[in-house]
């Protein structure tokens, strides 16, 4: 299958008064259309930072600094190309490259995400059809005439979750008979009982569970290439969890769309996914497929993350903390070296140094970014078939 979403030496700074946070430093990261792709770590490693920079929701102070983000949408790249060239590379866009108007018209449509706090995606004064309702209504309208985009900035509009409403409401007004009829069916799909009922209901007369079915229901309206779920199970019950990652499966399985997956859950990551990054501070230290990561991972944190946890299942997947601190993400206190040279068992001089650059071993896609992958590669690769005694 061919990449979907590209990102190379992707970098994002908060400006703040105790200094620059590196929050995103250099992170590259290519995910296949159709795959779930995962991104595992520990609070404060930058995993929202990159989701929110893919889906172009990084406010001031923080700032994308450098790095491209492209997309493979053969639509977009005609759309774009006669004006934008230099955006173009086949049906590759550089989303950093063309206008912000374009690039915000993709939120909801091309990309969607699901955040931690489904409250947030709602507002409390209207019904829930009537927010999925007018969902509905702005992705038709933007993609029926994608080029004239209403202007993103009028006062009387706000945003909510991944869309930019209008305040002039009721929303019945403007919102036709087939998208509300939609808004119904898209709270059956993600499996709301009773859906023409709750449709008149509030937010608030959901339970955490079903408003959590609720946003997805709203990530969907635009029938996204790219849904994004950051956490988007870590404020439910256990059981709920289960249910929601269920659904998350179905939909993928159903509609075939591509999931990058947010979570700190290792146990998420092995139910859910088909490749995982790991990151840490900022970076994605290694990547690869489930197995490269799981059995045949090279780097020592990776190593440390895993270790950690004896029984996958039976930790519930929660990552026990490393000893020593995630590091601070302040420029001038990250130093010109490893980012986990302070908590690295295998630590040495020479990581000390410089960064280590992504390492590959020859395969597809496994990487790691450690001064010891490339021996951890050969060792492994020097082991005769059969060593462990398997016959084949
Ligand atoms: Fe540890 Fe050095 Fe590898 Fe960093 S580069 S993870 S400090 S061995
Ligand atoms: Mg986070």
């Amino acid at each position: 299958p061919e990449d979907i979403v590209r990102v190379t030496g992707l970098s994002t700074r908060y400006f703040t008064e105790q200094g620059q946070v590196n929050a995103v430093d250099d992170l590259d990261l290519r995910i296949e259309r159709g795959e779930v792709f995962g991104i595992v770590g520990e609070s404060g490693s930058g995993k929202s930072v990159t989701a929110r920079s893919i889906m172009d929701l990084i406010d001031s102070p923080g700032e994308i600094v450098d790095g491209t983000i492209e997309f493979n949408d053969a639509d977009l790249a005609d759309r774009v190309r006669e004006d934008h060239p230099e955006a173009v590379d086949g049906n590759f866009v550089d989303l950093q490259a063309i206008p912000e108007r374009i690039r915000r018209s993709l939120r909801g449509t091309s990309f969607s995400m699901i955040f931690q706090d489904p409250e947030s995606s709602f507002n409390p004064s209207l019904t829930v059809g009537e927010q999925l309702a007018e969902a509905v209504e702005v992705q038709r309208r933007a993609s029926a005439n994608p080029r004239s985009t209403r202007s993103r900035t009028e006062s009387s509009e706000y945003s909510l979750g991944n869309f930019v409403l209008s305040t002039v409401l009721p929303s019945q007004k403007y919102v036709t008979e087939e998208s509300r009829e939609r808004a119904v069916e898209l709270l059956e799909l993600v499996g709301i009982p009773d859906p023409v009922e709750r449709a008149d209901e509030y937010p608030h007369e959901y339970s955490g569970g079903m408003l959590q079915r609720a946003m997805i229901a709203q990530a969907l309206a635009g029938e996204p290439d790219v849904l994004i779920a950051d956490e988007p199970t870590t404020a439910l019950d256990v059981t709920i969890q289960a249910q929601v990652l269920d659904l998350l499966d179905e939909l993928q399985e159903e509609t075939g769309m591509t999931i990058l997956l947010i979570t700190h859950n290792l146990g998420v990551i092995a139910r859910m996914c088909d490749r995982v990054g790991v990151m840490y501070a900022g970076e994605i230290v290694e990547r690869g497929t489930l197995e490269d990561v799981f059995d045949d991972h090279v780097h020592p944190y990776t190593e440390g993350l895993l270790g950690s946890i004896p029984d996958l299942e039976d930790a519930g997947g929660r990552l026990e903390p490393i000893p020593g601190n995630v590091p601070s993400l302040l420029d001038h206190e990250m130093g010109d070296r490893c980012h986990f040279a302070d908590r690295c068992p295998k630590a040495m001089e020479d990581c000390l140094e410089h960064p280590p650059e992504y390492d590959a071993d020859g395969s597809e896609y496994h990487a790691a970014r450690c001064v010891l992958a490339e021996t951890a590669y050969q060792e492994s690769r020097a082991l005769p078939d059969g060593y462990f005694g398997e016959d084949e």
